[in-house]
């Protein structure tokens, strides 16, 4: 029998703590409460102690998180937002679905995290925002974000969907900003049931505008001072997340011994053929929501191969959004670090319940491919 390692195991990770979400769910169903309320407040006040800020706010999808933190910051339309292309969808979608335009800039081939070499240029009287992305699990340069953003005043959305629980000089990713946002989508490093999100924030009144908007814009009971939207989060969702909230520093901890382990295992590959991502631990910035090789020239190949052997692996992701058909309006940009992690990228499974016998079998198959 050919061990079989798939991308992601959300069952064994869910499997381990059956009895306590059974609890859980039964305790919400004979509640009869089901949209916000105590599991949620319980929810929010534990992921701030959590991240160390004052205000975190559930929220129906981490889609949602950024559109909410959009609104709350006063983006709208005619503004334009800055953030990177290398990035998963939602990023730039939201800043559309609030009527603003993403602008955007490339990445850093080793980070895979935005470029802000020469983005000043880029700023014009309708620059309103920044929204740099922790992609994969690890933390962007915060400071140089931050400096630029003092400098152009701009307010500082950080899509911290990939990496919660990263931390860098003691502050956790999603904190420095104005506002963080988050996904409890099942694959992130708190997967939920559902699809769910939250956003944090350090300004009081900010956080007043989230709760209000993701409850259609409503304070109190059915008056209306500006137009939000149904950004809910469900208390089941909230409760379930709470029997996992005190397990994620247990899974960071065993995504970076797996992603530790194939550094290790991988030091002798030829770097002509696949680079290895950048070495980082949780507390210098990196969660390892993903094991990122970037294979130079046959990608495609060896992802045939991987899949072929029973290795699950994917590409996150194949096309940049400024070349997505969707934004094919905006302004020509050539983003060339983009179009090339684009095309180089293959991520492999580096989830805490991977295990030894399966990570090994990842190793021993990529290095198959790699002899031939
Ligand atoms: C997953 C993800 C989102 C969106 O989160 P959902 O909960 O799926 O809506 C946003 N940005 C990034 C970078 C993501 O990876």
């Amino acid at each position: 029998m050919v061990l079989k390692v798939p991308l992601l195991d959300v069952p064994t990770q869910n499997g381990v703590l059956k009895k306590e979400l059974m609890e859980a769910f039964e305790k919400v169903l004979d509640s009869g409460f089901f949209i916000l309320g105590p599991e949620v407040e319980a929810f929010e006040q534990e992921v701030a102690a959590y991240l160390g800020v004052d205000h975190a706010i559930g929220i129906s999808s981490g889609t949602d998180a950024l559109i909410v933190a959009l609104l709350a910051a006063g983006v709208g339309p005619g503004d334009e937002v800055i953030c990177p292309s290398f990035t998963f969808f939602a990023t730039a979608g939201s800043i559309v679905r609030v009527g603003a335009v993403p602008v955007f800039v490339d990445s850093e081939e080793d980070s895979f995290n935005l470029d802000l070499q020469g983005a000043g240029e880029l700023v014009t009287e309708k620059t309103k925002a920044i929204m740099p992305v922790h992609l994969f699990g690890r933390c962007a340069a915060m400071g140089k974000v931050m400096a630029f953003a003092r400098k152009h005043d701009l307010v500082v959305i950080e899509d911290t969907a990939q990496s919660l629980g990263a931390s860098i000089c003691s502050k956790k990713c999603g904190t420095i900003g104005d506002f963080g946002s988050y996904s409890f989508f099942p694959s992130k490093n708190l997967g939920g049931f559902g699809d769910g999100g939250m956003v944090s924030c350090r300004d009081a009144e900010l956080a007043e505008r989230v709760r209000r908007l993701r409850n259609h814009g409503m304070f109190p009971k059915y008056f209306h001072s500006e137009v939000g939207g149904n950004f809910r989060l469900d208390a089941l969702q909230a409760a379930l997340l709470r029997k996992k909230l005190p397990h994620l520093d247990a899974y960071a901890a065993g995504r970076s011994e797996n992603a530790a382990f194939y550094r290790e295992a991988f030091t002798d590959l030829d770097p002509e053929r696949v680079t290895l991502p950048l070495a980082g631990t949780v507390d210098e910035g990196v969660i390892w929501n993903q094991f990122t090789l970037k294979v130079h020239g046959e990608r495609d190949a060896l992802k045939e191969h991987l899949l072929e052997h029973g290795v699950g692996c994917e590409i996150y992701y194949p096309v940049p959004l400024h070349r997505q058909e969707c934004f094919a309006g905006l302004p020509e940009r050539s983003l060339p670090v983009a179009e090339k992690l684009a095309e180089e990228v293959l991520s492999i499974p580096v989830y805490a319940e991977l295990g030894e016998d399966r990570r090994e079998r990842v190793v021993e198959v990529v290095k198959a491919f790699l002899k031939s």
